[in-house]
């Protein structure tokens, strides 16, 4: 069947809850073992000193390690990806550094692309240096040899041990070919160590993209945004093999940075809707991106839906790894920053907020917000000007989305 056929069962059995049809939210710290022996078995696998029986179910022991409601979510996310497994965070942020820290060992070298998300970038930057590691950054345009010949130069070719990227990239959809990617960490892999290649799945969401069919061996979201669906929640999630997972979750028990069963719940929750909120978002999307195309006061869309043929490189990706276009759109007002401000000012129904893929549209300045730390260059060379305004797409009536955009613009 379908993910959203299952959504709303995968994984549960009412006859354990009492006939409860909906998940109840376990919210307890630790589990009741009926016997000493039950309670040893269970540690012999948690901890992984024997592997689990053919019959044998993996035992509720402390919510650090495991608990109900984070199980049954992290099953049923492995169905939008055909993941082998989950773990879910209590961040976005937390799953990512999470992989980073799991993957790296002071003296190892991090490919990542560039621009990416700001509390990713401040992570490599200022955390994962402190460790001694190596970072590199590469740009969404440059070819395959470019990016080898970063490396090879780099000095420290022999020791790349993971690629981090964001595609499409925030703010302006930019993209990377995965399998490109996964080319490159198989080039730079030795018989020791395997280059891994981890990719940032959160701007296209799990509905459309999926890339561990492309060969990627971890994607990672921030459930904050498509996910988690509702801007109420702060939640992230990695998933990949069964044997990379079991990696990832042992790390994350002792960070300890799991969702707690109430986030847990709520995304379970929020996972029902997943597939008509993103439908209803991305046909939303398609109308606001093709009024602001025709309109007087907007220089150019970033909007995938909108990659010419011509670009033959980009339409070639796109065609390979986006069923759709999503729902995100950005666009140059013509003028600047005091245009911008004052578009997003006179904004009534869309909210003035960062963050994206809720049920309600939001706006934001990429220049003087979420990208603000972005170096002067690299705005430049990514095309965040102080012209770029950043617009989420929600579900409201695509209608009222265009009124409200239509007075702004004419205020300007
Ligand atoms: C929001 C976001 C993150 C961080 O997620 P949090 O849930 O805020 O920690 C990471 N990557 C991308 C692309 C994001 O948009």
């Amino acid at each position: 069947m379908k993910p959203e056929s299952l959504m709303m069962s995968y994984g549960y059995k009412p006859e354990l809850s009492q006939g409860a049809i909906k998940t109840p939210i376990f919210q307890t710290s630790t589990f009741v073992f009926q016997t000493a022996e039950e309670g040893k078995a269970f540690f012999e696998v948690a901890y992984g000193l024997r592997e689990k029986g053919d019959q044998e179910e993996m035992g509720l022991i402390y919510s650090r390690l495991n608990n109900p409601d984070l199980e049954i979510l992290e099953n049923r996310l492995t169905l939008w990806d055909k993941a082998e497994d989950c773990a879910v965070f209590e961040s976005g942020m937390a799953a990512i550094s999470t992989v980073l820290l799991e993957c790296l060992k002071p003296g190892d070298l991090l490919l990542y692309s560039s621009p990416i998300y700001g509390g990713t970038d401040f992570f490599i930057k200022n955390v994962l240096t402190k460790y001694g590691i190596n970072v590199l950054g590469f740009k969404t345009n440059q070819t395959k040899e470019e990016i080898k010949a970063l490396i090879e130069n780099s000095g420290f070719a022999d020791k790349l041990a993971l690629i981090h990227i964001e595609t499409p990239a925030n703010p302006t959809n930019a993209l990377i070919d995965i399998s490109m990617c996964k080319e490159i960490a198989k080039e730079f892999s030795s018989e020791e160590s395997e280059v891994l290649l981890a990719v940032d799945n959160t701007y296209m969401g799990p509905l459309w993209s999926h890339p561990l069919a492309h060969g990627a061996d971890f994607v990672l979201y921030s459930a904050t945004k498509y996910i988690g669906g509702h801007s109420d929640v702060i939640a992230g999630a990695c998933l990949g093999s069964k044997e990379l997972m079991t990696r990832i979750k042992g790390l994350r028990t002792f960070l300890g940075n799991m969702t707690s069963p109430w986030t847990g719940w709520l995304l379970m929750r929020s996972l029902e809707t997943l597939k008509v909120r993103m439908e209803a978002q991305a046909l939303n999307a398609e109308k606001v991106a093709l009024f602001l195309k025709n309109h007087e006061k907007v220089e150019k869309v970033y909007y995938l839906g909108f990659i010419p043929k011509e670009d033959t490189l980009n339409y070639t990706i796109y065609q390979k790894q986006y069923e759709s276009a999503g729902a995100m759109i950005s666009f140059d007002i013509k003028g600047g920053e005091k245009e911008a401000f004052k578009f997003l000012n006179k904004l009534k129904l869309i909210k003035l907020a960062v963050s994206l893929g809720s049920t309600e549209s939001l706006a934001q300045h990429p220049a003087t917000m979420t990208h603000i730390d972005v170096s002067v260059e690299d705005k430049k060379a990514n095309s965040i000007t102080e012209k770029l305004v950043r617009l989420s797409i929600g579900v409201e009536n695509s209608d009222d989305l265009i009124w409200d955009i239509e007075q702004a613009l004419a205020s300007v």
